[in-house]
């Protein structure tokens, strides 16, 4: 691809290193890419991509959306490396605000949607403390985008009545997320980053009374040509997922509507056998 930019090169520290050259800048437009299908980005995101002098974006966008921008765009990856660290969120923002200054059309092209577990709050703070304008355009966030892929109904009136995201890395070795939210019954739980601790999940749920049965799915490459879906039980998901190995990124569904997708599919298959 044309343009794409190591976040070390010497162009770059340019960028870092130049002062305003004054005028008004662009607002900078903190972009929502949606989980990987490029026809899943919104007309007004496509638009702002089009329009962009320099993108900057993370791994889990697909290349084909970032194929959207014009050629002479600059392509600028802030991501992991395998490895590497990405780069310091600090570093991010300052790019952020260095590249508006230099008058750019600047668009921040994150996963899914900027503001579900995507730092682009803080990233706002920084425009805001630099005095740089900015838009947000939404994306579709991973889970509804792998539920809409996989057939599973987030909410249902019978069996959930409230759907929580929860972000489950961990902190100093531990998981840190509120054990009685991902608990409550008559509810759908959606675990971000949870793939690498999906056997702790489902242990840390079952030592706490959570029935056994209760339905999970674990969906890899959602919305993508590679996609892969795995259900099972909140007892068989540790082995299940042992047997099979799913990449990332993936994402965890938990509840009852996990069960419902395999009668909807029969319906489907009823009526386009
Ligand atoms: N801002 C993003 C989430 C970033 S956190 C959003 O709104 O979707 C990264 C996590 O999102 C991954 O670890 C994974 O759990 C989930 N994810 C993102 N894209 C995904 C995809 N296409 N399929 C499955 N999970 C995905």
């Amino acid at each position: 691809m044309n343009n794409v930019i190591p976040f070390k090169n010497r162009k770059l520290n340019s960028y870092l290193e130049q002062d305003s050259e004054g005028g008004s800048p662009h607002p900078v437009v903190l972009l929502g890419a949606g989980p990987g299908d490029p026809e899943l980005l919104t007309i007004k995101g496509l638009r702002a991509l089009e329009a962009a002098e320099a993108v900057v974006y993370d791994r889990l966008v697909n290349p084909r959306i970032l194929a959207l921008a014009a050629p002479a765009c600059d392509k600028i990856y802030v991501g992991k490396r395998k490895d590497r660290h990405s780069l310091p969120q600090e570093q991010i923002c300052e790019l952020l605000v260095a590249l508006a200054r230099r008058g750019k059309k600047v668009v921040r092209l994150k996963g899914g949607d900027p503001f579900i577990f995507g730092r682009g709050g803080e990233e706002l703070d920084a425009l805001e403390a630099a005095g740089i304008p900015w838009q947000v355009i939404p994306g579709i966030t991973a889970a509804t985008g792998c539920a809409a892929a996989t057939g599973i109904p987030l909410t249902h009136r019978d069996c959930a009545h409230a759907l929580t995201f929860i972000t489950a890395h961990r902190r100093q070795g531990e998981l840190t997320f509120n054990w009685r939210l991902a608990l409550q019954e008559d509810q759908t739980v959606v675990f971000y980053m949870g793939l690498s601790v999906v056997a702790e999940i489902a242990a840390g749920l079952l030592a706490r009374g959570k029935s056994a049965a209760t339905p999970i799915a674990v969906i890899a490459n959602g919305s993508r040509a590679d996609q892969q879906l795995l259900v099972s039980t909140l007892a068989g998901v540790a082995d299940d997922l042992a047997r099979v190995e799913l990449p990332s990124p993936a994402l965890i569904i938990l509840g009852d509507v996990v069960a419902l997708r395999s009668q909807l599919v029969a319906i489907a298959a009823q009526i386009h056998p």
